[in-house]
């Protein structure tokens, strides 16, 4: 058993998973890691390096030499990549379009599963993404698989890009998160699977604040026990 205490909370593309971790971990003042925003940070280094996705060797390569940090950030926490802050550019469309490929590379995924480990190791920590509870906690005392239709989860993606100016179609966000989810739920390595003794949490129709306080009871009952 781990000393620490760890909640993993894992789920397809734009379940809400960043935002509920978040308001958790400022409320139980647990460390929030946001395991997606450290594959999306290699994707763009992959870009700036001037590499092709399908370069599997060469990003291979580049893996030692590229460092992510994190700090503390409203609205979001912000990704510093090799030291440049990278919060923004991480979300852009060729980075979401991309990532799933990086993420599918077993060397990517080696390095960035041993980082998530090392934070997780000496702290309390809220990690969220699609093979916490699965491979990189795997010991973790709360395990949340957080899911929503894919309607609802298309349509908060467009309420949040109007809200940062940028108009959307609601349609090709849908077919965007659907691809996504399939090759994030087909790849060889650690596919997004709800682990065995994860609580299923359906946000469809929910509240931030419900679900929140939900996971909050979830995680209260468990430090008690
Ligand atoms: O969470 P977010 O949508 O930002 O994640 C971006 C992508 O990173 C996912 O679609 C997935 O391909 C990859 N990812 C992963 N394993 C994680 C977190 C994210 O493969 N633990």
């Amino acid at each position: 058993m781990v000393e620490n205490f760890q909640v993993a909370i894992d789920g397809p593309a734009s379940a809400g998973k960043s935002t509920i971790a978040k308001i958790l971990a400022t409320d139980l003042k647990y460390v929030y890691v946001d395991t997606g925003a450290m594959y999306r940070a290699i994707t763009l280094a992959t870009k700036l390096a001037g590499l092709a996705y399908e370069d599997e060797e060469q990003i291979t390569a580049l893996l030692p030499k590229t460092t992510i940090r994190f700090e503390p950030g409203s609205p979001v926490q912000r990704v510093f990549l090799n030291d440049e802050e990278v919060t923004d550019d991480i979300r852009s469309t060729e980075v979401t379009n991309n990532v799933s490929l990086i993420a599918s590379y077993a060397a990517v995924r080696e390095n960035l599963v041993k980082r998530q480990r090392d934070i997780a190791n000496s702290q309390n920590v809220i990690m969220d993404g699609r093979d916490i509870g699965t491979t990189v906690l795997p010991h973790a005392q709360v395990k949340i698989f957080l899911v929503a239709s894919v309607s609802e989860r298309a349509e908060r993606r467009y309420k949040e890009n109007l809200s940062k100016g940028m108009p959307s179609d609601l349609n090709e966000l849908k077919k965007d998160i659907e691809a996504r989810d399939y090759k994030d739920s087909h790849r060889q390595i650690s596919p997004l699977v709800q682990a065995e003794d994860a609580i299923l949490v359906d946000t469809t129709g929910l509240s931030i604040t419900k679900v929140v306080s939900e996971i909050t009871k979830i995680i209260k009952n468990k430090q008690h026990q």
